[in-house]
């Protein structure tokens, strides 16, 4: 903790020295993580590049391929957009959280939007974030208006999640916040210094603090394609979340198995009390046969978690990066597109 502190202090003074120095560098960037979105990608692309010329005078996109199996990727090749483009193309499919990674680290404006490559956040908020950036917020993120357009049991779950979540965390969370959000250089160089790669991005995003400020925003329904997120999906990043940024699971098990231990020698005073008063009493077998079901399911449940966060050390230790870059390649912008 102490080091990263160090590391993020030290990139925050550095980086307006030689960011001044160089004009060329973009005022924004625009970081498009993009799996299988040969459906919406070109037209998301000619609106962002459109957007971007309106609002800053220089402005680059960064596409990430996320291991894309449709032809996503040769549909941005083969495009023409108005600012420059560097289509990063990951080896495989590491997942939303690691494409964003991998565009920010990518990303050398001053400051950074991150957007999805579906366009169903309208564009016109960036120029509200803008505004407050420029007002001298660090981070400006959107939030969902409502979820209306979700089921009451996906809703119940989102709320369910987020409650365990905060509770105990040093930072609060919020719920309906969205990747979506424009990011000061100072930000973006704390994310990319934070070693982990168990990455829960919404939590980093609250962790690394900064002035931040949320904006309302209204979802559209996907311009193409359909949602990368299904129950497995959010099942495993929900789990990276839990296991990122709580420790309370892991030490509940300590106060359950005093409270069971407890109860447990009351029980058997009980019975030996009932026994020496009353005789020897044989039946009770149900009562044996509950006792070790129970018992055996709570100890498993409490390997299970343990297991769970065992994993994510075990990755960690491992050391392997998030993401591997397998094409990096940049596009010269055209009056058209
Ligand atoms: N995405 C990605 N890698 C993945 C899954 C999703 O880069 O493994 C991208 C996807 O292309 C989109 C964004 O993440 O740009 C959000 O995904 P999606 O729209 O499927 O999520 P939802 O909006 O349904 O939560
Ligand atoms: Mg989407």
């Amino acid at each position: 903790m102490g080091k990263m502190r160090d590391i993020a202090v030290e990139t925050a003074d550095l980086l307006p020295n030689w960011r001044d120095l160089d004009p060329a560098l973009p005022d924004l960037s625009f970081v498009i993580p993009a799996y299988n979105e040969a459906e919406t990608i070109a037209e998301t692309l000619c609106r962002v590049s459109r957007k971007a010329r309106q609002l800053v005078a220089r402005s680059e996109i960064v596409v990430v391929d996320d291991g894309s199996s449709d032809d996503t990727l040769d549909r941005v090749r083969a495009g023409q957009w108005q600012v420059p483009v560097r289509l990063l193309r990951l080896s495989r499919n590491f997942g939303k959280e690691q494409a964003i990674m991998a565009g920010l680290r990518h990303a050398r404006g001053r400051a950074v939007v991150v957007l999805d490559a579906d366009l169903q956040e309208p564009l016109h908020h960036v120029d509200t974030m803008l505004d407050h950036y420029r007002a001298g917020y660090e981070i400006v993120y959107a939030v969902r208006a409502h979820r209306d357009d979700e089921g009451w049991l996906k809703r119940r779950c989102t709320a369910a999640f987020y409650r365990f979540l905060n509770f105990g965390s040093e930072v609060a969370m919020p719920a309906d916040a969205r990747d979506f959000r424009l990011m000061d250089r100072k930000v973006v160089d704390a994310l990319c210094a934070l070693p982990e790669n168990n990455r829960f991005m919404k939590g980093l995003y609250a962790w690394v603090g900064f002035r931040a400020l949320a904006i309302p925003v209204e979802l559209q329904p996907r311009g193409g394609g359909r949602s990368k997120f299904g129950f497995r999906r959010l099942l495993r990043l929900g789990l990276t979340g839990l296991t990122a940024f709580t420790d309370w699971p892991l030490r509940m098990w300590t106060g359950i198995g005093m409270v069971l231990a407890t109860l447990s020698i009351f029980y058997g005073l009980f019975l030996a009390g009932r026994t020496l008063l009353l005789g020897h009493d044989v039946p009770g077998w149900s009562t044996l046969a509950v006792a070790v079901f129970f018992f055996s399911g709570v100890q498993l449940m409490s390997i299970g978690v343990l297991g769970e966060y065992l994993a994510r050390v075990f990755n960690e230790v491992k050391g392997r990066p998030g993401y591997l870059i397998a094409e990096d390649v940049s596009l010269m912008p055209s009056p058209e597109c």
